[in-house]
């Protein structure tokens, strides 16, 4: 609906989150529902949980050949797999496994056996993920193996979303698709778009520092989104694939801020299990800034964000400090 803030809006649960879309220089409800409707068509194509989807197909399928898929699920696939090789495996897919054996956020606080865990690491590897691009099949291995984009997915969306609008005039709008943002243009008062970064400490909404920027996507990995902790370890939701255990790399969360959210989201995964030395390594790579917040709250900010981020009114750590 149209409100006195001159804005459109559409808020709508898909991808296992909440999102929203925000337009700010049209009012033609049907654009923001054709982008909603493209958010739901990639669930319905890649949901881990969605019996039918592509990424269901695969797994009920792991080790009997490969199944047909649709033409974005091949290409969210294909990108996945460019980030494993280029991470080193940091960013993994069919870590499947190992998520589904921690179930953080839906077992309650439990903490596999070592057995456990090295049973279900054998599992896990994103050369065993075959693609046949030219017939659009895909397939695991062995049986029992199985993928995820659930550190991918979101991004892929909210680009997705992006264009939608552009083919259709849309030049300001802001899309927040669970946290993963994409801004387009500016504020209706010119000024840029001001995007709060949480502080992985504090309860949600209690921002840790501020951004300020227009035409960027802004996305963010934490061990602050579902985690528990015991004796005094932080068990979260990122798994390193190396350990079979969620990451433990020193870092409470990694903002990745560039042009395509695809490549933020699943850098800020591959940031976050490779930890801060090996993560900037990585970022370099790519034409993209990052904000490391560390487990003690230091704060490191790539070079391109030093005149857009304002820190809040949280306690510096002593550690602190510019990587650049
Ligand atoms: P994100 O919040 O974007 O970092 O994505 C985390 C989600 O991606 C998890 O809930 C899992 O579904 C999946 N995931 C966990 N660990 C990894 C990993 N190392 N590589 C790729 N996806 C992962
Ligand atoms: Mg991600």
């Amino acid at each position: 609906m149209v409100d006195s803030k001159h804005y459109i809006e559409k808020q709508f649960f898909a991808l296992g989150t909440i999102n929203y879309i925000k337009i700010y220089d049209c009012y033609d409800e049907a654009i923001l529902q054709l982008a909603v409707d493209r958010v739901n068509e990639i669930e319905q194509h890649m949901s881990v949980f969605l019996q039918g989807s592509d990424i269901s197909n695969i797994n009920s399928n792991a080790g009997n050949g490969l199944v047909s898929i649709h033409e974005d699920t091949m290409q969210l696939l294909k990108l996945g797999t460019s980030f494993s090789v280029l991470s080193d495996g940091a960013f993994d897919m069919t870590v499947r496994p190992l998520v589904e054996l921690w179930g953080i956020g839906k077992k309650k606080n439990y903490i596999p056996t070592q057995e456990e865990i090295h049973a279900a690491l054998q599992l896990v590897c994103y050369k065993d993920l075959f693609l046949d691009e030219t017939n659009i099949k895909a397939g695991m291995r062995n049986p029992g193996q199985s993928v995820d984009l659930g550190g991918i997915a979101k991004g892929y969306a909210a680009d997705e979303v992006k264009r939608i609008l552009k083919e259709n005039h849309v030049n300001n709008a802001l899309i927040n698709l669970g946290g993963n943002v994409l801004t387009m243009g500016k504020r209706p008062d010119e000024t840029p778009w001001q995007i709060g970064i949480q502080n992985p400490l504090a309860p949600t909404g209690n921002n840790f520092g501020n951004l300020s920027l227009s035409e960027k996507t802004i996305v963010t990995s934490g061990s602050n989104e579902r985690f528990f902790i015991k004796d005094g370890i932080r068990y979260h939701h990122i798994i390193d694939a190396k350990t079979g255990s969620p990451a433990q790399s020193s870092l409470l969360s990694v903002t990745v801020v560039c042009d395509c959210s695809v490549d933020a989201d699943a850098l800020t995964t591959a940031l976050f299990v490779l930890g801060l030395e090996a993560g900037v390594n990585l970022l370099h790579r790519y034409n993209a800034d990052a904000i490391f917040i560390t487990n003690n709250l230091g704060l490191y900010l790539s070079e391109g964000l030093k005149d857009c981020f304002t820190i809040a009114n949280v306690q510096k750590h002593s550690n602190g400090g510019n990587y650049e």
